[in-house]
């Protein structure tokens, strides 16, 4: 199971084994989904995704 999640609607970035019910998920699109190689936190933000505030903390 991947670690992480990016949606490219909004272009934020999720951690799915933290998600919350703010984070929406289950309304991204199956074509806005975007995962990650290597599936790191780092990997997002390098292909310009925003860390979500819900289940990412700095
Ligand atoms: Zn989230």
């Amino acid at each position: 199971m991947p670690g992480y999640l990016g949606n490219k609607s909004d272009s934020q970035v999720h951690h799915l084994a933290a998600m919350t019910q703010d984070c929406k998920i289950v309304e991204i699109k199956k074509l806005d989904k975007v995962y990650f190689v290597p599936d790191t936190i780092n990997q997002a933000i390098i292909e310009k995704f925003t860390q979500c505030k819900h289940c990412i903390k700095n």
